[in-house]
């Protein structure tokens, strides 16, 4: 962006009313600018968006388990998320783990 009247680079400011304004530091002149804003507001959203994007991926990890009705050892809570241990051996079955939906304690299916 170049200014119209010497043709320096102008720089982006905001104006008291919010809106972005560009200023040539050469010669003074300002002139509001669709580039600038545009520009302004996509830098806006990606930033959010990632932020955004990083809150609802742990929110779904919880909400996408289902839900057992078993105490919880620490806090005596009866509601546990549960899933099941990725890893094990052939001959063995299944651990589950559970995640107490009051206190958090992950703790293992009662032998
Ligand atoms: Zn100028
Ligand atoms: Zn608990």
């Amino acid at each position: 962006m170049f200014c119209s009247r010497c043709g320096a680079l102008v720089i982006p400011t905001r104006s008291s009313s919010g809106e972005t304004v560009f200023k040539c530091a050469a010669c003074g002149q300002s002139q509001s600018s669709k580039t600038g804003e545009d520009y302004t507001i996509e830098h806006k959203i990606s930033h959010s968006d990632r932020d955004m994007t990083v809150v609802l991926e742990s929110l779904n990890e919880l909400d996408q388990l289902p839900t057992a009705k078993v105490g919880c050892p620490k806090c005596g809570h009866s509601q546990a998320s549960y899933w099941q241990s990725q890893v094990q051996a052939d001959d063995e079955a299944p651990t589950l783990f559970y995640r107490c939906r009051r206190c958090g304690l992950t703790f293992r299916e009662h032998a």
